[in-house]
């Protein structure tokens, strides 16, 4: 693996980005060996609890959208193919990469921990949000910038239940950051705690929670996102994957500048962030 770390101790897994010199930014391949890490932690009967963390300052600055990314699939296929083949393709792409995984993610059938430090952007949200907790460093904030697209948010739309539906209209429509005591107060976060004990401080919570039955764990986990499901989330999740992709479409039908620029500035703002 290129792109991430994977170690099992004492019962859990941990799975840590390494791409730190590019601010933890998601790359397919990147995402494809996390996928990967999740299911070698689900299928292992040594791993009772899933730990997500990166190295370097920033848990994830979104999507990778460096150049080298903008010129490969499905982002250059979208605007120069002839008809409609390269905005589906860039929604089946979307549907199976971003939004899938993140859903498949909330699904796993083991408690999953994500610790976050520092910048939380765009897509970077989309690997915190499927977790079941989120230890937040001090120094964490978490923004989706995705309206300046011409987007209204990110494939995995779960604004609304993490920020509660004021906040994440003022989140959405600004683009700005939340930090992480006003999204612990939100119930968005479960703790706050000191960077330099981030990742020690999620250990011992995940080594704690792995003692206990996994049967019941599993019967917990189900049971809370079962009653999330009972209130419409994962159709208003689907829902909400479908307005984006609108969104990209009116951008290809018509204003495919709106979205390089938007594109760019997010990069640039990306680039900021060390
Ligand atoms: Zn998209």
């Amino acid at each position: 693996m290129s792109f991430i770390e994977y170690n099992v101790d004492n019962r859990v897994a941990t799975i840590t980005l390494n791409r730190p010199g590019q601010h933890n930014a998601q790359n397919a391949a990147l995402l494809k060996e996390l996928d990967e890490a999740f299911d070698r932690a689900v299928d292992d009967i040594d791993v009772g609890v899933i730990v997500l963390q990166s190295n370097g300052k920033h848990f994830s600055a979104g999507h990778d959208l460096s150049d080298d990314v903008l010129q490969c699939e499905p982002w250059s296929t979208m605007f120069d193919t002839v008809e409609q083949e390269g905005l589906t393709k860039l929604y089946k792409w979307e549907l199976k990469h971003y939004y899938g995984y993140s859903k498949k993610w909330r699904d796993l059938p083991k408690p999953t921990i994500a610790a976050v430090q520092g910048a939380c952007i765009a897509a970077g949200l989309m690997l915190a949000w499927p977790c079941d907790l989120i230890i937040a460093a001090d120094n964490a904030r978490f923004s989706d910038p995705v309206i300046n697209m011409g987007i209204g948010g990110v494939e995995y739309h779960a604004h609304t239940w993490e920020f509660g539906p004021r906040k994440a209209k003022e989140l959405l429509f600004t683009g700005g950051f939340i930090d992480a005591n006003e999204a612990h107060r939100l119930g968005m976060v479960n703790r706050v705690v000191p960077l330099d004990e981030l990742h020690q401080h999620t250990r011992t919570l995940a080594e704690e929670i792995a003692s206990k039955h996994a049967h019941g764990l599993l019967m917990a986990k189900q049971a809370v996102n079962q009653t999330l499901d009972a209130q419409g989330q994962t159709s208003s999740l689907q829902n909400a994957y479908n307005l984006h992709a609108l969104g990209h479409s009116n951008a290809w039908v018509m204003e495919e500048q709106i979205v390089l620029a938007g594109l760019s500035e997010m990069a640039k703002a990306n680039k900021k962030e060390s």
